[in-house]
């Protein structure tokens, strides 16, 4: 679904997130002729796709994830949307608008949408604060920092292990560990069979300590998941606990940026993501008009 996309242009919203809350948006937006950018992963919403049999969201019989999924992605197709498949690690927010990093690209918006999921606020101990001291979110962007050193990677998702392959070809050891069942092997990675619980290090990482209080030295470590914490990609956005604060027009407490679904909070639901996305969509319009 990605195509080349113009990244000196400014866009009149920034989509972060290819879940129903993002897609919403991003059908509202274009309706409205907007010119957007969508960030997302091409599988869409993990979630989604997970769920055994929805009962609960109007207009559909009982329908399975997948199919919904499926779905989105053929209504994706007609409406003309690109879903741009990268992951935003960072936001800015200047004068006239917003910046965002997504895999080492820069995109200027003049709004930005946060439809990013329910994630754990930080992740583990001490990530957030060595983020660009060690810890990375991206294998292609800084993989190459790491030649010859020794590297910890987490792998969420099997989709990951084209860059767990490219760290383990870059690094001289590489301890892996993964969320899932793995068969996944290269001579230079070790796999770990705890999980990692905090991030070692002041200035820069040394290291990673798992669950079981084993520490493993390392130069750098990374975090292969569908997504970030909010507040790790935005600093400064006001978070309650693990959700992004909103009123009801889907508003943050920063000027321009929005957030809509699962990321705003309880329940965790597609009519309430779909019902925000939209919500937080005509907010955007509406702030366009207004600046
Ligand atoms: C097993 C299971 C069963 C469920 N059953 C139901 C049900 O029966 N009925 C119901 O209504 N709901 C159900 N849900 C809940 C429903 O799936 C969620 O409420 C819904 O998917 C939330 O949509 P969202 O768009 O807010 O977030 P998500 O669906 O989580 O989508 C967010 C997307 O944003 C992307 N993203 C995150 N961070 C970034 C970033 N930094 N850069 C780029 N992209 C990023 C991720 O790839 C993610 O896919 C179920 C959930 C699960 C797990």
């Amino acid at each position: 679904m990605s195509t080349e996309q113009n990244k000196t242009e400014s866009y009149d919203a920034a989509v972060v997130g290819g879940g129903p809350a993002g897609l919403s948006a991003a059908l509202t937006l274009k309706v409205h002729n907007k010119n957007i950018i969508w960030f997302g992963s091409d599988a869409l919403s993990d979630k989604v796709e997970k769920s055994e049999k929805i009962a609960n969201y109007a207009g559909f019989e009982p329908i399975g994830g997948k199919e919904l999924n499926d779905r989105f992605i053929a209504q994706i197709k007609t409406a003309g949307l690109v879903l741009t498949d990268k992951m935003v690690t960072q936001i800015t927010k200047s004068r006239n608008g917003f910046t965002v990093l997504a895999d080492n690209e820069l995109y200027k918006a003049k709004t930005v949408l946060l439809a990013v999921g329910s994630v754990p606020p930080k992740g583990i101990i001490n990530e957030q604060e060595m983020l660009g001291r060690g810890v990375s979110y991206c294998a292609t962007c800084d993989g190459f920092l790491y030649k010859g050193k020794i590297i910890a990677v987490f792998c969420g998702a099997q989709r990951y292990e084209h860059e767990v392959e490219f760290l383990a070809e870059t690094a001289e050891k590489l301890y892996l560990y993964t969320t899932y069942e793995s068969t996944f092997t290269h001579p230079n990675i070790e796999i770990l069979t705890k999980p990692m619980k905090a991030v070692l290090g002041e200035n820069r990482v040394e290291g990673i300590e798992l669950t079981d209080g084993r520490k493993i030295k390392a130069d750098g470590a990374f975090f292969l998941r569908s997504s970030v914490a909010p507040a790790t990609v935005f600093k400064g956005l006001e978070m309650n606990g693990a959700h992004i604060s909103v009123n009801r027009s889907c508003e943050t407490n920063i000027k321009g940026c929005f957030a809509a679904g699962d990321c705003t909070g309880r329940p965790y639901q597609i009519a309430k993501a779909v019902g925000e996305g939209n919500v937080a969509a005509h907010g955007i319009i509406e702030y366009l008009a207004k600046e």
